[in-house]
């Protein structure tokens, strides 16, 4: 397992590689940012970014949202993946803030997953960028890249993996982390084709040796 010291030694790597990383969701209040990480679920930002906002022109706030005409919300985002389902939560999540909330979105992890569609990854994404809450939300890329480095075992849960992650990064970065790695994930040690020949990180990667050694055969 990679160390302490080894995993802080990789993301300093990783922070010179995308020095200014943060989240590619555009919005411009805090309930638009948390409906735009909703529909980010098992959607790519790009994806995400061309359709709200349009949704957000017609409904900017929780109270427009909880009241729109759903199949017209529908419509509006039926370029994301899974946008009935998102549709409805969405919808539902704004009804929740409006009438739980006061209109306000809540600013603990706990709070927010009271929320619909609002597991433990879009909580932790909302309360750190929104609201400054330590936490390391772990998608898709922040699990792969921590497992390849082996910052946790391979066989690891997605809660596993959020704790080792904590365990190796100091509580005042973690949210700096989460950034960087998806950063990292999505444009350097990709899924099918990452970039192990030139990573800065090789040294420190086990799965990347191997993977080159595959390659060199
Ligand atoms: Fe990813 Fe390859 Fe770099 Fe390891 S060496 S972190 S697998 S790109």
């Amino acid at each position: 397992m990679l160390s302490k010291k080894k995993t802080l030694l990789a993301f300093e790597r990783m922070k010179k590689m995308y020095p200014d990383a943060r989240g590619e969701l555009n919005a411009e209040t805090p309930f638009q940012y948390l409906i735009a990480v909703i529909l980010s679920a098992q959607a790519t930002d790009v994806s995400v970014n061309k359709a709200t906002p349009g949704l957000f022109a017609l409904y900017p706030t929780p109270r427009a949202l909880a009241r729109a005409d759903e199949n017209l919300v529908r419509e509006k985002i039926k370029t994301i993946g899974l946008y009935k389902t998102k549709t409805k939560n969405i919808m539902r999540t704004a009804q929740a803030v409006e009438t739980e909330f006061n209109g306000e979105i809540p600013e603990t992890i706990k709070e927010l997953m009271t929320l619909p569609g609002v597991g433990q990854k879009t909580a932790n994404v909302v309360a750190g960028d929104v609201f400054n809450v330590p936490a390391i939300a772990v998608d898709t890329h922040v699990e792969r890249v921590s497992k390849r480095l082996r910052i946790c075992p391979k066989k690891a849960s997605v809660k596993e993996v959020e704790e080792a992650l904590m365990n190796k990064i100091p509580e005042d970065e973690w949210v700096l982390a989460h950034h960087t790695i998806i950063l990292f994930g999505r444009y350097h040690c990709t899924a099918r084709s990452p970039k192990c020949e030139n990573c800065p990180l090789l040294d420190l990667c086990l799965e990347g040796e191997q993977i080159l050694k595959k390659i060199n055969q």
